[in-house]
Parts: C-alpha cells; structure tokens; sequence
C-alpha cells in the first residue's frame, strides 16, 4: 500500500509518525513538504518576544528517520484527487491512500493596506520581523487586529496581548503604553465562558482593552487606523495584524475544494473521493484551526489505514477533543479541554494559569518533537 501524505505539519508528522510505529516499512509513506524543516505555531510568539532565536525553533525533516517513511522536499503543484495523483515540482505521485494536510496560508492582500502599514506575526518570518518594533516600543497604541472570522489558535491573540504588557511593564514602559485587542469573536475562547472569563479577567486587571464583535475591512495608511464595518476607526501606532487565512492555491485549484477549503465527513475526515482524506487547517471540519486538532484528526486517518491494511473493521472515530494552552504572561500558563463533537454540544473546561500548567505545555511541545524528530 502506497500512502501519500501532502503537507509534513501537525497534521501530517503524526499521521506519518502513527503509521510507522504501527506498521514499520509494510507500508510505504511518501511524506512531502515544499519546506525543508518544521516550526510549532506557539514558538512563532517566542521569536517575535525575543524569547528564543527563529533558528532555534526549527526542526528539519532531514532528522526524521522511521521505517517505512520517505521524507520529499518538493512544492505540490497539482493535486487530482479523483485520480489519486500529485505533481509536485519534481516528480509526480500515485497514491493508494492520499491524505491532505498542506494547512492555511495567509492572505495578507485581503486586507487593503495591512502589508504597508502593519506587521503579521502568524508566519515565522513575520514574527521575527515584528520583533524589533515590539522591543522598541516606547509609547503610544498597540492594536493586535484580526482581519477574518477564521485564524489559527483563536486564544494565541490574547496571548500576544498579554506577553505584550508583560514586556512593556519589563521595560518600565507600560503606563505609556495602550494594548488594544480588535476581534471579531464574541468572546475570547467562545467554547468555554469560563476560559473567556479568565482571559478578560486578566486583561482587565492589566488594563488591556478588548473590542470583541468588531470586523476590519481594511487600514487606513494614512491615519494609521483600523477601518471597523460600523464606520468607526480604531488608531494604532503599532499595528500586528493576524491576516485572512486561506486554504493554499494548489488546494483552491483542486476538485477537493469546495467554498475555500476541504469539505471532509467529521467523523472519518474522508472527502468526497475515496481513499482521499484531508486533516487539519485546509479543511471546513467542524473544529477550530489549531494543531491538536490536526493532530487528533490525524490518528483516526491513520487507525482507519492501519485497520484496513490489517483487514480489521475501522471504528475510531473523531470526536473533536484536544487541549490548548494559553499563556498568560508571568511565566504561567492556562489551558482549556474542549470537546467539540463527542457529546450533545461543545465543551470546553478552563484550567486557570500557574507555573504547573507552564511545564505541562512544555512537555506538550517536547513531547512532540522527540516523537517525530527523535532525539
Ligand atoms: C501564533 C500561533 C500560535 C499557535 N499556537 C498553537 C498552540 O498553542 N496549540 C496548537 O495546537 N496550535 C497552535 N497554533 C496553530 C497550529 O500551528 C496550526 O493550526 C497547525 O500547525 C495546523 O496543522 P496542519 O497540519 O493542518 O498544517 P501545518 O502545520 O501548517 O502544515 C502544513 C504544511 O504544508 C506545507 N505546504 C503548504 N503548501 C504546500 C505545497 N504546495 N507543497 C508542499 N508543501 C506545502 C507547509 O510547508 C506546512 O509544513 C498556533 C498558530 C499560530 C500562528
């Protein structure tokens, strides 16, 4: 059986990861990304915090040795999901199982003037841009401003909020300074009241301003000003913007794609076509974009596969749950148990922060990197 796993993130390491502990070089795993090393989501706020250098956050695929599994450093230009066939700039590929974990891009031209006048932070490269202009803010307005309805880890903006004052009040800047969240959620983490209770708690006692319910349509350059759909401008001398997120073009270009993204039955993450699934931030499942859910998505791809190569009934089912990690300055950490679609409706239980949670999502990433890296 020949399994072809396009994007090697979150999604796309575990699948791989489960499918080799499981059965070794029986199956043949072509693993292909267009990018030569790994980098978590949560270390992108270490490097724009200065908290640790972009190089030291990535991981190259080249460490990844496990049987059965063929690392490609190859860009996917064509993907027939019919067929079950891909073009990359290199070679082309016809895959038994296909499964799509190529992740969200981020659309910066989706909102008129955010490349001239702000800086994204969601990328590695946009974090370590915003770096200097983040430890060299002395005075005025930061504005952390969310250009869509859809982003990676809905609580990493408060985050960023809260390692700001963090930083600031190390500089002894704080009292001239003002943070300023523009959302257009509700709540900070909309499935638990309580972890949004939490989160504005803490952004009231640091006197960090929350605009909830507010939509960008686009930046005002020459004001330096958010322009709000009600018509109101919110002003900022200091802009770090978290783009529109888009499935990536060769994705768009596709059969899988259906109103931007994949549509995949929750459950099993199979698309339309059969033998073709799709995991994690290119897809419309149910969840939020975040990688443990690509990661839990993953596993049940990969208990399906491994049943089915074994000639055993495939019954695992996905049921939304993972855990997120929510840093809330002063080195500690909050986290939230959610559990989208195993119960009547979604939950998500608030564990408040402290230094014991910091270690947990410590040994979350380590944890991570030992199993796909080694080492
Ligand atoms: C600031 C920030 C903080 C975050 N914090 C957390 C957190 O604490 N916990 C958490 O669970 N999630 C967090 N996330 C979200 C998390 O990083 C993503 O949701 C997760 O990586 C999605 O996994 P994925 O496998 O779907 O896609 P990705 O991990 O994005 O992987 C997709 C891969 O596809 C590759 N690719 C794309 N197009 C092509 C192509 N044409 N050809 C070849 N390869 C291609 C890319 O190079 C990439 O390696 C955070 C994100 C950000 C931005």
């Amino acid at each position: 059986m020949h399994v072809v796993i396009l994007g090697a993130g979150f999604g796309g390491l575990e699948l791989s990861s489960c499918l080799s502990e499981e059965l070794g070089s029986d199956v043949q795993v072509t693993l292909i990304d267009q990018s030569d090393h790994f980098v978590f989501g949560f270390a992108k706020l270490d490097v724009m915090f200065g908290r640790t250098s972009a190089e030291s956050v990535r991981y190259y695929y080249r460490d990844i040795v496990k049987p059965g599994v063929d690392f490609r450093q190859e860009t996917v230009t064509s993907i027939n999901a019919g067929a079950k066939h891909v073009v990359t700039d290199k070679g082309e590929y016809d895959a038994d199982v296909l499964v799509v974990a190529l992740g969200a891009d981020l659309d910066i031209a989706a909102t008129p003037g955010l490349a001239e006048a702000g800086y994204e932070f969601y990328s590695p490269e946009g974090a370590e841009r915003a770096r200097e202009p983040v430890s060299s803010f002395e005075s005025g307005t930061v504005v952390i401003g969310i250009m869509g309805g859809f982003f990676k880890c809905p609580p990493a903006p408060c985050e960023t909020a809260l390692l700001l004052h963090d930083e600031f009040e190390k500089r002894g800047v704080r009292g001239a300074t003002r943070i300023v969240l523009v959302t257009p959620l509700p709540s900070p983490v909309p499935i638990s009241p309580d972890t949004s209770k939490g989160i504005l708690d803490a952004f009231a006692e640091r006197g960090i301003e929350f605009m909830p319910q507010s939509r960008v349509t686009g930046i005002d350059t020459a004001a330096k000003a958010l322009n709000l759909a009600d018509g109101s401008q919110v002003a900022f001398d200091l802009l770090l913007g978290v783009p529109v997120h888009k499935a990536p073009e060769v994705v768009l270009a596709s059969d899988l794609a259906v109103d931007g993204w994949i549509p995949v039955d929750a459950p099993t993450l199979a698309t339309s076509f059969p033998d073709v699934y799709a995991v994690g931030d290119n897809t419309s499942a149910p969840v939020p974009r975040a990688g443990v859910f690509a990661e839990g998505q993953a596993r049940v791809v990969a208990a399906g596969i491994i049943d089915r190569f074994r000639g055993a009934a495939d019954e695992t089912r996905y049921e939304g749950v993972g855990t997120c990690y929510i840093e809330f300055g002063q080195d500690t950490v909050g986290r939230v148990d959610v559990n989208f679609l195993g119960g009547p409706q979604p939950v998500g239980i608030f564990t408040p922060p402290s230094t014991a949670v910091t270690a947990e999502k410590e040994h979350f990433g380590s944890s991570r990197r030992a199993r796909w890296f080694g080492g």
